[in-house]
């Protein structure tokens, strides 16, 4: 990390010392600290207010045991995660990731880019991650409905409608959610909406389980339209991952009329010149829960390749969907040279600092994930106002509130960076802007003496 600013070096100092061993939370750090410079310096109030040593650090983190009965009667034990990492502008709000790799400095990097993402989106929710290091990759569905009620057995005394609401992420989907949502029901007594990603019989909403996906794919848009007077139309789309983002991502790139050639899991990737089957790749991950090799044997002409990372494959965009850091230096060399004209970030911190950079430097439009991302999460607010006015809008009227909201995070990171003087860095402009607001809200909130 490359820090001018002696306030900020400083600030960045304390997070290294303070939060040993968490290098993806450094990085996340890092990243936000670099790139709000511009403000830092022509701002002295935020110095002065200790806000990025308290930006920092979470309000709450709270870490517990989860112990579940597998189907041959053995006890098992996991490790449960909150991070409640800001509140200044509304009820803690993010997802809950069940995936072996899930420790303390995963959660807290999420939830802290979770912070400034929420704030872009413009609705009135504070940051929050959670999860566990279970694995739910070949349990049965009763095991994943004894873990998760565990796991809820803990949490549902830390969360409610007005203070932290939890919804989904990489390995809790639709029936993860239902069996958290049943035991918070049960073991608070009550009907409210304290998890977004919601079934639509019980008070989910349309659009949110297409939102980070077609969210991403609007966003791009928008990026490349205003920025390069272009669109997906008949552009070449290699896409990561083969869960909730990449799904709904590829439904709409083809509604966009672009053609999305790849698809992957942590085993391999798929690569179809004819354009991903949406229909199989569907049924195989939502229905039957397989891997991406299988698809080889659906769709004939499609190859497998037992590798996660598709970026070899000649595209005009990248969209990278699956986890963080999936793609660096050297595949953003490969994409650079095989000319990719954008790279959007549909997964949290996919892209490597050094591979974010390069496409920078080489003129690749980059849309960082806080603000390409962000439809989620929006659509979760979104969800969030249905359930308090107990109502349910039509697909069409969410959907084009996503869009408009997606389209205001294009425009708010954009203006921004041109406001702060470094044009076209998305990067830049999309950390400063989720910033400012909840800085000043911090500001606004005073400290206790
Ligand atoms: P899913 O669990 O539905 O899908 C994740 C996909 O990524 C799977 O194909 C999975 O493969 C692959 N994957 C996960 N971990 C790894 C890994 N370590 N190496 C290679 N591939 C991996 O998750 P989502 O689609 O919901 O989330 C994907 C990304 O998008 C995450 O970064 C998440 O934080 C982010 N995101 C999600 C949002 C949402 O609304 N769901 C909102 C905003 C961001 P396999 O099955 O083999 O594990």
């Amino acid at each position: 990390m490359n820090f001018t600013n002696p306030y900020i070096a400083k600030a960045y100092e304390q997070v290294i010392t303070r939060n040993p061993n968490e290098p993806e939370f450094h990085q996340a750090v890092g990243e936000v600290f670099e790139t709000i410079a511009p403000i830092i310096e022509r701002n002295s109030i935020y110095e002065k207010n200790a806000i990025l040593e308290r930006i920092a650090e979470p309000e709450r983190m709270i870490t517990f045991r989860v112990t579940w009965v597998s189907d041959d009667n053995k006890i098992n034990v996991n490790k449960g995660f909150r991070v409640q990492f800001n509140s200044a502008i509304g009820p803690y709000k993010g997802g809950l990731r069940l995936h072996p790799s899930v420790n303390a400095s995963v959660l807290k990097f999420l939830g802290f880019e979770q912070i400034f993402k929420n704030s872009l989106t413009g609705l009135p929710m504070g940051g929050g991650k959670g999860g566990s290091d279970f694995d739910p990759k070949g349990k049965s569905d009763m095991e994943i409905m004894r873990f998760c009620q565990s796991f809820m057995s803990e949490l549902f005394r830390h969360v409610g409608p007005n203070l932290d609401v939890p919804a989904g992420d990489i390995g809790t989907g639709a029936r993860e959610i239902g069996y958290l949502f049943g035991q918070y029901k049960r073991l608070a007594n009550e009907f409210t909406g304290v998890l977004t990603g919601k079934g639509l019989a019980y008070g989910g909403s349309l659009v949110r389980k297409e939102a980070t996906g077609y969210g991403l794919c609007y966003f791009t848009e928008e990026m490349l339209k205003t920025l390069k007077n272009d669109s997906f139309a008949n552009k070449k789309v290699a896409v990561s991952g083969s869960g909730n983002v990449a799904i709904y991502a590829i439904e709409k790139i083809y509604q966009l009329k672009g053609l999305p050639v790849t698809a992957s899991d942590s085993d391999g990737f798929i690569y179809d010149p004819n354009g991903i089957n949406l229909e199989i790749l569907k049924k195989l991950k939502e229905v039957d829960r397989k891997r991406i090799s299988d698809y080889e044997k659906m769709v004939k002409g499609s190859v497998y390749y037992p590798s996660m990372r598709p970026w070899a494959i000649p595209c005009d965009i990248a969209l990278p969907c699956a986890t963080q850091n999936e793609l660096d230096i050297e595949d953003a060399k490969i994409l650079v040279s095989n000319n990719v004209i954008a790279v959007a970030e549909g997964a949290n911190m996919p892209c490597t600092p050094e591979a974010t950079q390069y496409f920078q430097h080489n003129n690749v439009l980059f849309g960082p994930a806080k603000a390409a991302n962000a439809g989620g999460v929006a659509t979760s607010g979104l969800e969030m106002s249905q359930n308090s006015v107990r109502y349910s809008w039509s697909f069409e009227k969410v959907d084009e509130k996503l869009k408009a909201i997606m389209k205001g995070i294009f425009n708010n990171a954009n203006d921004t960076a041109k406001a702060y003087g470094v044009e076209g860095d998305l990067v830049a402009g999309a950390n400063m802007a989720g910033f400012i607001k909840v800085a000043d809200a911090m500001i606004a909130q005073g400290v206790i003496y």
